[in-house]
């Protein structure tokens, strides 16, 4: 288990306080113009010893993403966009960081730009988040005030504006080109890729976007050192990690710990434990809505990091665990998510903009079990025919959860289709 002086978020709850002055307090903003005077390559290089992955969803390595940015300048500025759209369902990581410890993201901001060449970063957050918004517009005009954003910041002779956008509440904006789109006032359509933002991203300019977490653990990666950070979890897993639970556990947590903690230690030590104890338990949507559910007994024993959930057919995505007990039909709790997927679909792509509607449909009746047994295959088969053919990640992410479901939870479905059939629906299920 994580130990207190080992937690990047010290005030995680909000216990503390957040303003700049509780921030220094607790260590933030400690030595940042050193850091940045370690020069550019050095920082890159150490974020790549680290083995920091982004805490976005995808995993990518985060040095490695900055590596990619021009190290000289064609005359075009660069930017860094904060991806703060969080609207992945059942993830609220992020938005703890932004109303509790607002100060760790400013940081890390300076810090990351200073590395990809870029005076100027944009934190793009969700409309929904209102309150979070306030609580990090005033601890970026604190820094203004304090002289640790604009001219010379922090004294680390790198001049340096963060500006924060509002987004307009849809889901697809989290996309990072679509995030870009909208933050250029035009409406969020994901864009085709190549070319890739850091060659042409914001305003046709560099532009690399990395999620609020992966920013914002980044100073103190720094002041601690690479291998410090490196020493918690498993190789190629390296790290702490937030995790979101949400759902039937006996008190659901947002939760800063060591990248693979297995689920059941997570869960006891954090969470009090699954409603009704561990025969209770059954599925788990290990990483946000978009990735495949997995079995409960599947998933006592698993490891929480990106390598070992694929190993059990899904994925950490953004930590986002949604713990489902025995009274959930599952049939329904995925037909929910796709009815969310094919709302949220921006209609650019046939593939989504058509299959997103008529796997719903399908999930529709599954629900009530009003189909044929061989739909069961075919609904998987379209599934197949959308994923990896779409312009984004939405495609993927309406078809993983039908085919975990698929996967998982096969014979209830079938025993529904047949149940209607003979005319012996449970009442749940005809509900
Ligand atoms: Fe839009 Fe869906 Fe295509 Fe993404 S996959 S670009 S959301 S239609």
């Amino acid at each position: 288990m994580l130990k207190d002086q080992d937690r990047i978020f010290t005030n995680l709850y909000g216990m503390h306080d957040r303003t700049l002055k509780g921030a220094q307090a607790r260590g933030h903003w400690d030595g940042t113009a050193e850091i940045i005077q370690r020069g550019r390559d050095t920082i890159i290089d150490q974020m790549k010893a680290s083995g920091l992955r982004g805490r976005g969803g995808a995993g990518f390595p985060t040095g490695l993403k900055w590596s990619f940015m021009p190290k000289e300048s064609d005359g075009r500025p660069a930017y860094l966009v904060i991806n703060a759209d969080e609207s992945e369902p059942g993830t609220c990581k992020d938005r703890e960081i932004m109303r509790h410890d607002p100060h760790t993201l400013i940081e890390g901001a300076l810090i990351a730009s200073f590395a990809m060449n870029a005076h100027t970063s944009y934190i793009y957050i969700r409309g929904e988040y209102i309150r979070e918004r306030e609580a990090l517009q005033n601890a970026i005009d604190e820094a203004y005030d304090a002289g640790l954003l604009g001219k010379n910041a922090a004294g680390s002779g790198w001049d340096f504006d963060l500006f924060l956008h509002h987004g307009a509440g849809a889901y697809i904006c989290g996309e990072e080109t679509a995030l870009l789109e909208s933050l250029e006032g035009k409406k969020g359509m994901p864009r085709m890729k190549p070319p890739f933002p850091a060659g042409a991203g914001l305003y046709g300019c560099p532009t690399t976007v990395n999620n609020v977490e992966s920013i914002a653990v980044v100073p103190t990666i720094l002041r601690r050192g690479p291998e410090w950070f490196a020493g918690f979890g498993r190789p190629n897993n390296a790290g702490t990690k937030i995790f979101g639970i949400s759902g039937h556990v006996n008190n659901p947590c947002v939760v800063e710990e060591e990248m693979s903690i297995s689920f059941e230690e997570l869960i006891e030590k954090h969470c009090g434990g699954i409603r009704g104890g561990w025969d209770n338990l059954l599925a788990v949507i290990p990483g946000g809505s978009s990735v495949p559910c997995v079995r409960g007994e599947n998933m006592r024993d698993a490891v929480m990091d990106f390598d070992a959930l694929r190993e059990v057919g899904s994925s950490l995505g953004t930590a986002a665990v949604i713990v489902m007990d025995k009274s959930v039909d599952p049939i329904k709790a995925i037909w929910r998510l796709s009815k969310f997927y094919k709302h949220e679909s921006c209609g650019q792509c046939t593939p989504c903009r058509e299959g997103t509607g008529w796997m719903m449909r399908v999930m529709d009746r599954l629900v009530k079990g009003e189909a044929e047994l061989e739909e069961i295959d075919m609904l998987f088969d379209v599934t197949k025919q959308v994923e990896g053919h779409t312009i984004c990640a939405l495609g993927d992410a309406a078809a993983w959860p039908i085919q975990g479901l698929i996967r998982n939870f096969r014979e209830e479905i079938e025993d529904r289709i047949k149940a209607q059939k003979t005319g012996r629906m449970g009442a749940m299920a005809a509900e």
